[in-house]
């Protein structure tokens, strides 16, 4: 039987360990901490979304880059995800926005224990405390503490460089570049990025939430909420534009996103209803006739001077497109997901790692984006699920 070691014990992984064939595989799975899925528990913490609830092309459209990712995702897809969920006893059910969390009377650890407990069950051996440090002279692997384990297999699945508490702190990269595989630099992504909020405004309206917006970048619309903070915004909207938004902060130091504050109304009908309206007072039309809450009010304030606030059609213009000047991206160690890793080019249509044979990497560790919503985790337990069909068909020589 040919050996398989994993290094890394996040969704990815498990996935995989899931999916080998353990009559061709004697696998053994690698963890630097005392326990797997840390990450996957943080995610917990917020609401675990599993996965989105779309149309398969739904699915795949936000993933970048797309001719990577959507041959993955089409191979196990959100309904697969959900089948092998519920196979394992993990119910789950579809919120209001479309993302598909666990069964109420789950908790993300229990989640987590089926999972880990399937793989049990299938003769996975885990290592925990087992930290991977790098390759010795004969290319074995070298672990922190010990030296030396052969594997006719490796998959490394270490994760991005986020949330460092969790394990996941991408120190890999250094060891990855100095056996020659280009590593592109972390960022963060699903982040909040920095606005230069006036004093009056956030110390109104820190912690506040614009719900039903959104907000749109260089043509990509994306739809949710925002959360005010004393850094800039945060929530789900500014998430999905995060991957547009650093790729343009690499080469300019401001962006300006414009936010949408009522979506479901065109510019005539907010126009119309403003001229129709019978308040004498600005603030009053917004608040009475347009609906709109103080802190869409104050935004508009901050962001537009005295002649447009007072004129109905620069005032209709500004609500249907409130400019929003970024500065800056939020610290990669708060962020949900970096951006950044293995560059694509440096593994095959398998996941090989061209320049170190028998060597796979899947999961974070590699350059691609999901906004948050379940993409990630789908992402993840995708490429496992691939992966492990590869390997089961592969003669090992
Ligand atoms: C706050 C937060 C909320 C999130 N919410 C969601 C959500 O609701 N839905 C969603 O889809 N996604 C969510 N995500 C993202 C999701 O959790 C990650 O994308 C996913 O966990 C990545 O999986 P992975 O298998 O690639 O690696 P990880 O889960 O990062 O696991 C990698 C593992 O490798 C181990 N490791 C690292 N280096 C070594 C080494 N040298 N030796 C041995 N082991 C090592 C780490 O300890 C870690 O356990 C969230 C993330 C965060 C931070």
């Amino acid at each position: 039987m040919k050996k398989l070691t994993i290094i890394g014990g996040g969704p990815a992984a498990l996935m995989l360990a899931a999916q080998l064939d353990t009559a061709q595989y004697q696998v053994t799975l690698c963890e630097k901490k005392k326990t797997v899925g840390r990450k996957f528990l943080v995610a917990g913490e917020g609401g675990l979304n599993l996965t989105y609830n779309a149309s398969l092309d739904a699915l795949i459209a936000p993933y970048f880059p797309s001719e990577f990712m959507a041959p993955i995702i089409r191979q196990f897809t959100n309904e697969d995800l959900i089948n092998w969920l519920n196979d394992l006893g993990i119910l789950t059910f579809i919120g209001s926005s479309n993302r598909v969390f666990p069964d109420l009377a789950l908790k993300p650890i229990e989640v987590l224990n089926k999972i880990v407990g399937h793989l049990s069950t299938r003769g996975i051996k885990f290592q925990l405390n087992t930290k991977w440090v790098g390759w010795n002279a004969e290319g074995h692997l070298c672990f922190d503490g010990f030296e030396d384990m052969k594997a006719d297999i490796v998959v490394f699945a270490m994760g991005g460089a986020s949330w460092k508490v969790t394990g996941s702190d991408g120190a890999w990269h250094k060891v990855f570049e100095e056996r020659g595989v280009r590593v592109q630099a972390f960022r963060a992504a699903n982040c909040a990025f920095g606005v230069a909020w006036n004093k009056q405004f956030i110390a109104t309206h820190e912690g506040k939430p614009l719900k039903n917006i959104a907000l749109t970048y260089k043509h990509h619309i994306a739809k949710g909420e925002l959360v005010i903070s004393k850094f800039g915004l945060e929530g789900n909207a500014i998430y999905a534009l995060s991957q547009k938004i650093q790729a343009t902060l690499l080469t300019e130091e401001r962006v300006v996103i414009h936010l949408d504050l009522k979506p479901t109304m065109t510019f005539d009908q907010i126009s119309t209803k403003y001229k129709r309206s019978r308040q004498s007072k600005v603030t009053e039309i917004l608040r009475k006739d347009l609906n709109l809450d103080r802190t869409s009010i104050g935004l508009l304030k901050q962001c537009s001077d005295k002649d447009t606030f007072l004129n109905p059609d620069l005032l209709a213009a500004t609500i249907k497109a409130v400019p929003i000047t970024i500065h800056a991206a939020d610290v990669l160690d708060k962020a949900i997901s970096s951006l950044g890793g293995i560059a694509l080019t440096e593994i095959d249509a398998h996941f090989q790692c061209k320049k170190i044979p028998n060597t796979y990497a899947i999961g974070e560790m590699l350059d691609w984006y999901a906004p948050t919503g379940g993409y990630l985790l789908q992402g993840c337990f995708s490429m496992g699920f691939v992966l492990a069909k590869y390997l089961n068909g592969l003669e090992v020589s």
